[in-house]
C-alpha cells in the first residue's frame, strides 16, 4: 500500500508509511506528533496538506442549469408555436412568444439558482465535526479543519472524520460497511497487523467516514481529505438534495397530465374548428395556443420552489436546519413533540447545590461554573472532612470534563454535568488540576445511557489502586454493600435511608447523582462490569440543579395553544423528571412513566396509556422507538428528539427526526431530518411555526394560480363553444400569466405567518393539500373572474363596438380582479378587509404597484398597443375594472363569513 504522497505545492513527499504495520507511538513518530499539536502547528501542516475534505461533486453550472429549464413541455408547445406563427409570416406574434420562452426559461433559471443557493447555506451549516485533543486541551472543531498528527477522540455515533492510527480503545466496534460492505460492526484494537492484511482486518486503523458503533477510542490522524481509504474509492462527496417535497412533486404530476389533456383538447379543437367553425387558420391557431397558455400553470413550480426555499432558509435562521425536504411539510402537521429533557428543555448549565454525605446534609454555594464557592454545613460553616475530601475525589477523577478559567472567561469541555462535578470538586477544596496527576487512570468503563454510570480505574505513585463511580443513584446503591462514615471507617448500607434522601432531593427538581469507591488489588490494570456487580462502598449523594430554559417555558405554552402535546423523554429519576416537568408547564405532570413500567406494558397496553402521561422518566432508547410507534397509531404525527447513536431507529421512526446539532452524534444527524443549531426547544416550536407557514403559503400560491388559469380558459372555452370573439387574445392571455400574476403570486412566498398560525390544532395526518376548500375556491373564483370578463368584454362592446377595446378592458379588468383577489386569498380563514389586510406587507404593495405601472404601459403606450393588440382605455373604463375588482374581493369576503359559519355549524 506504500506510494508516494502528492503534496498540495506539488512537492512529492516519501513513501507513505504502511500505518498500520507500525505501532500507534512509531506512527506518531512518523507523524512528527508525540504531543497534541500547538494551533502554529496545525496552521503549517494544513497549508501543507489542505483541508480535511474530499472534493465536492462539482455544482452543476449555469448551463446545465439552462439546459434543465429548457427541458419543459411548455416551452415545446411555445416554441412550436413560434416557428408556426413565424412560418405564416407573423413575425410580432412568433416574437412576443419566443420572449414568453425567455423569460419563463429566465424564471426558472434564477428560481433553481436561488433554491441552490439556499440549498449550499444548509449543507455548509452541517458540516461534520470532530473531537480532537489539541496543546490547549479538548476542542469540537470542524473536521474539514484536521491535520496529519492530530489528536481524535470517538465516541458512540461518531463519524470517523480522518484515517487513525488508534492508539486506546474501550470496547470499541467501528460500523465499516461503507468501506467493506461487511454489516456487522468490527472490533478495533490498538495492535498492529501484517503489511498484507485487508482493509476490514486492520484493526489497529480507523477509517474516515465509517461509524463507531459502540466503545471509545483515541487515535492519531494520518491521512486527510482525498488520501484516505473513502477519498481514494469515491474521491467525490455526493450532493443529492434538492427542493422536492410530497406536494411538489403532486402539484408535478398535475401539471403534466393538465397538459397532456390541454394539448388533446387543443388539437381536438383545432381539428373540430377547422373542420366545422369556418374560423381562418391564423385565428383558429392563435386561439388554440391561448388555450393551451391559459390552461397551463407555467408560474405555479417557480412559485413553489422560491416558497419552499424561503422556508429553509427561515427555518434555518431559527436554528432548524431541514436535512430532508419533504419534512418541511410534515412539521405543519406535527401533532406530537417528543423531546428530551436535559440541554433542550432545561439549560444543561449544571451546578452541584447540595451533597449527602454520612446522613450530613451539605449546602454549595456560588453560581454556575464560576468557582467563587463553598461547600458549607447546615450551620453555614465551610465543611471540612475526609468524606468530603475523597467524595470530592471521586467527583473530579471519574471525570472527563475540563474547566478553563482564563482572564475571568469560562470554558468548559466535555460533559456539562461532568464539569459541574469538577467545580465542586474545586469549592470542596480537592486540587483537581495538581492532585488528579496523582491518581492517574489506568482504566474505565465510560457512561452510557445503557448502564447509567461511568467507573474509573485509578492508581497512585505507591500502587494502590481503587475504582470509582458515579451515575444514577440506584444504578450506584445495587453495586454498594456498606457506606462511608464521616470518620473514614465502612458500615452497613442503609438503603431505605438513602432512598429516602434521593425522593427528597428529586422532589426539589434536582439531578441525583450517587458517587461510590471500591478497593481494587494492587496492581490491577484492567476493569469489567462484571467486578463491579457487588462490594462498592458508597460516599455520598450529589443534587445538580439544570434550569429549565426560560424560552422553553414559553414554547410550551404556544404549543399547547396550537393543539400540540408536548412529552418529555428523559433518562433521569422519575420524580426529578416530574418536578422539572411542572416547572416547564408540561400537561400530565401526575404520573410518570418510568422505563422499567414501560417493559412490563404490551404494545395494545401502552398504546391506550400514552395519550394520558406526558413524562417518561429513567427511559432507554429503545422506549423512544415504541413511544414514536404508540403515538403514531393513535394518529400523531410525532417529532421526536435524539442525540445518541442508539436513538437513530426512533428519529428515523419519527415523522419529524430532530437530532441535537451541539451535543448529538453524527449518527443521530444522519437519521434526521432536521437539526437543531442550538439544542433548543424553542426552534422546534419555532421550526413547526415555520412549517405551518410554509405550508399555508403553498396553499395560497396555489389557490392564487389555478383560479386564473382557470378562469382564462373556460372563458376561452365558452368563446370557442359558443362561436364569439375570443375576449382576450393569445398573446395578452400570455402577458397576463408571464408577467402580472408571477410578479403577484411572488408576494406569497415572502408573506409572514398569519398571527393565529399557532392557535389552531394542527392540519390532520392525511390532509390533503388538494382537495375540499382549496378545490372550492379554484372553481369558485374562476367561475368570478370567467363572470368578470365576459362582463368587461360585453360592457365595452356595448358603449364602444371596438372589439381591441373590449379586449383591453378585458385584460385590465382580470388583472384588478388578480390584484383584490390576492389580498383576499393573503387571510384564507378570516377577513381580508382590515387595517392590517388592506396595508399589508410592503413587498406585497410593492407588487401591486408594479403591476400597475406595467398595466399603465400594456394599455397606453403605442408600442404594447401595436405588439398586444391594445387600445387606451377611458377613466371610466379604468373605474369598471376596479370595480369588478372590488367585487370580487366582497363576494369572497361574504363566501369566507358564511363559509366560517356553515363550518363551525358542521357540515350537515
Ligand atoms: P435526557 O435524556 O433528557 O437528555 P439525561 O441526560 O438525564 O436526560 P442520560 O444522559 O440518559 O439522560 O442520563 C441518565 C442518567 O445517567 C442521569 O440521570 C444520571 O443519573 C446518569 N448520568 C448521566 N451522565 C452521567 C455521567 N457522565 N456519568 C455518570 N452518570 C451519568
Amino acid at each position: 500500500m506504500s506510494e508516494s504522497v502528492v503534496l498540495k505545492n506539488g512537492e512529492c513527499e516519501q513513501r507513505e508509511p504502511e500505518w498500520h504495520v507500525l505501532q500507534s507511538a512509531e506512527a506518531r513518530q512518523e507523524l512528527k506528533a508525540k504531543e497534541p499539536l500547538s494551533e502554529d502547528e496545525v496552521r503549517q501542516r494544513l497549508a501543507r496538506h489542505g483541508p480535511n475534505a474530499l472534493p465536492e461533486a462539482r455544482a452543476k453550472g449555469p448551463w446545465a442549469r439552462l439546459g434543465r429549464q429548457l427541458k419543459n413541455f411548455l416551452i415545446y408547445v411555445l416554441a412550436g408555436a413560434a416557428v408556426i406563427t413565424a412560418s405564416l409570416g407573423h413575425w410580432v406574434d412568433a416574437g412576443v412568444i419566443l420572449a414568453v420562452v425567455v423569460i419563463q426559461t429566465l424564471v426558472g433559471f434564477v428560481q433553481e439558482g436561488k433554491a441552490e443557493q439556499a440549498l449550499s447555506a444548509i449543507r455548509h451549516m452541517l458540516a461534520p465535526k470532530a473531537r480532537v485533543m489539541r496543546s490547549d486541551g479538548q476542542h469540537q472543531i470542524d473536521a474539514a479543519n484536521l491535520v496529519p498528527g492530530d489528536t481524535v477522540l470517538l465516541e458512540p455515533g461518531d463519524r470517523v472524520p480522518a484515517d487513525l492510527r488508534l492508539e486506546k480503545s474501550h470496547n470499541l466496534k467501528i460500523d465499516e460497511a461503507i468501506l467493506t460492505g461487511e454489516s456487522e460492526a468490527v472490533d478495533k484494537s490498538t495492535g498492529s497487523v501484517a503489511p498484507d492484511a485487508p482493509l476490514g482486518d486492520q484493526s489497529g486503523m480507523a477509517f474516515s467516514g465509517t461509524m463507531v458503533a459502540t466503545g471509545t477510542g483515541r487515535g492519531v490522524v494520518v491521512r486527510t481529505g482525498a488520501r484516505t481509504e473513502i477519498g481514494r474509492i469515491s474521491g467525490l462527496l455526493a450532493q443529492t438534495t434538492t427542493l422536492k417535497t410530497p406536494l411538489l412533486e403532486q402539484m408535478d404530476r398535475f401539471a403534466r397530465i393538465l397538459s397532456i389533456i390541454v394539448i388533446a383538447a387543443g388539437i381536438a379543437i383545432f381539428v373540430g374548428g377547422a373542420a366545422f367553425s369556418g374560423l381562418p387558420f391564423r385565428e383558429l391557431f392563435m386561439a388554440v395556443v391561448g388555450l393551451t397558455v391559459a390552461a397551463i400553470p407555467e408560474g405555479l413550480p417557480a412559485i413553489l420552489t422560491i416558497t419552499l426555499a424561503i422556508g429553509v432558509r427561515q427555518m434555518a435562521r431559527r436554528q432548524a436546519v431541514v436535512r430532508r425536504m419533504p419534512v418541511i411539510e410534515t412539521l405543519g402537521a406535527v401533532s406530537v413533540i417528543c423531546s428530551d429533557k436535559t440541554g433542550t428543555l432545561t439549560r444543561n448549565e449544571m451546578m452541584v447545590t447540595r451533597a449527602v454525605l454520612s446522613g450530613v446534609q451539605l449546602e454549595v454555594t456560588g453560581e454556575g461554573y464560576d468557582l467563587d464557592g463553598a461547600v458549607n454545613a447546615e450551620n453555614g460553616h465551610p465543611s471540612d472532612s475526609t468524606l468530603l475530601d475523597e467524595l470530592a475525589r471521586a467527583a473530579a477523577l471519574c471525570n472527563d470534563a475540563h474547566v478553563h478559567h482564563d482572564s475571568g472567561r469560562i470554558r468548559i469541555a466535555g460533559d456539562p454535568m461532568e464539569a459541574a462535578l469538577s467545580v465542586f470538586a474545586r469549592k470542596a477544596g480537592f486540587d483537581v488540576d495538581g492532585s488528579a496527576a496523582d491518581w492517574p487512570r489506568k482504566d474505565e468503563i465510560p457512561f452510557d445511557t445503557e448502564n447509567r454510570f461511568m467507573a474509573t480505574l485509578n492508581h497512585d505513585h505507591h500502587g494502590h489502586s481503587v475504582i470509582y463511580l458515579k451515575g444514577a443513584p440506584e444504578r450506584i446503591l445495587d453495586m454498594c454493600n456498606s457506606e462511608v462514615a464521616e470518620s473514614g471507617e465502612t458500615s452497613e448500607l442503609r438503603r431505605d435511608f438513602w432512598e429516602r434522601v434521593i425522593t427528597e432531593m428529586a422532589s426539589d427538581g434536582l439531578r441525583v447523582l450517587a458517587l461510590a469507591r471500591k478497593p481494587a488489588e494492587r496492581g490491577s490494570g484492567e476493569l469489567a462490569i462484571e467486578d463491579l456487580e457487588q462490594g462498592a462502598e458508597l460516599l455520598g449523594l450529589v443534587g445538580l440543579l439544570d434550569p429549565p430554559r426560560q424560552e422553553a417555558i414559553r414554547a410550551i405554552a404556544e404549543c399547547h395553544e396550537a393543539g400540540i402535546r408536548v412529552k418529555m423523554i428523559t433518562g433521569d429519576h422519575g420524580i426529578t423528571a416530574g418536578a422539572i416537568a411542572r416547572k416547564l408547564g408540561l400537561k400530565n405532570t401526575g404520573r410518570v412513566l418510568t422505563g422499567k413500567e414501560l417493559d412490563q406494558l404490551d404494545d395494545d397496553q401502552l398504546r391506550d396509556l400514552v395519550g394520558e402521561v406526558d413524562v417518561f422518566a429513567r427511559t432507554s432508547p429503545e422506549h423512544k422507538l415504541r413511544l414514536v410507534t404508540a403515538l403514531q397509531a393513535l394518529h400523531g404525527v410525532v417529532a421526536m428528539t435524539g442525540d445518541g447513536v442508539n436513538d437513530a431507529p426512533a428519529l428515523k421512526r419519527a415523522d419529524v427526526g430532530i437530532a441535537m446539532g451541539v451535543k448529538g452524534s453524527e449518527a443521530a444527524r444522519e437519521a434526521s431530518s432536521v437539526v437543531l443549531l442550538d439544542d433548543n426547544f424553542a426552534s422546534i416550536a419555532a421550526a413547526v411555526r415555520e412549517g405551518r407557514t410554509v405550508y399555508t403559503n403553498l396553499k395560497k400560491g396555489i389557490a392564487f394560480m389555478l383560479p386564473i388559469n382557470g378562469g382564462e380558459s373556460i372563458s376561452l372555452v365558452t368563446a370557442l363553444l359558443l362561436g364569439l370573439t375570443l375576449p382576450i387574445s393569445a398573446l395578452q392571455i400570455l402577458w397576463v400569466n408571464m408577467v402580472s400574476s408571477v410578479v403577484l403570486a411572488m408576494t406569497l412566498a415572502f408573506e409572514p405567518a398569519e398571527p393565529d398560525v399557532m392557535k389552531h390544532p394542527p392540519r390532520g395526518r392525511n390532509e390533503s393539500l388538494l382537495r375540499g376548500f382549496v378545490v372550492w375556491r379554484v372553481v369558485f373564483v374562476s367561475l368570478l373572474f370567467l363572470g368578470g370578463i365576459f362582463a368587461a368584454w360585453y360592457w365595452a362592446m356595448h358603449h364602444h363596438g371596438d372589439e381591441s377595446t373590449a379586449r383591453t378592458l378585458a385584460v385590465n379588468t382580470l388583472v384588478a380582479m388578480e390584484m383584490f383577489y390576492l389580498f383576499a386569498v393573503r387571510y384564507l380563514d378570516s377577513a381580508s378587509i382590515t387595517l392590517r389586510g388592506v396595508l399589508g406587507t410592503p413587498i406585497v404593495l410593492l407588487a401591486v404597484a408594479a403591476v400597475i405601472a406595467l398595466q399603465l404601459l400594456f394599455t397606453y403606450t403605442p408600442w404594447f398597443n401595436d405588439t398586444f393588440g391594445t387600445q387606451a382605455l377611458s377613466v371610466e373604463m379604468l373605474g369598471f375594472a376596479a370595480v369588478s375588482g372590488v367585487v370580487v374581493l366582497v363576494i369572497l369576503e361574504i363566501e369566507t363569513v358564511v363559509r366560517r359559519r356553515w363550518l363551525r355549524a358542521g357540515p350537515g
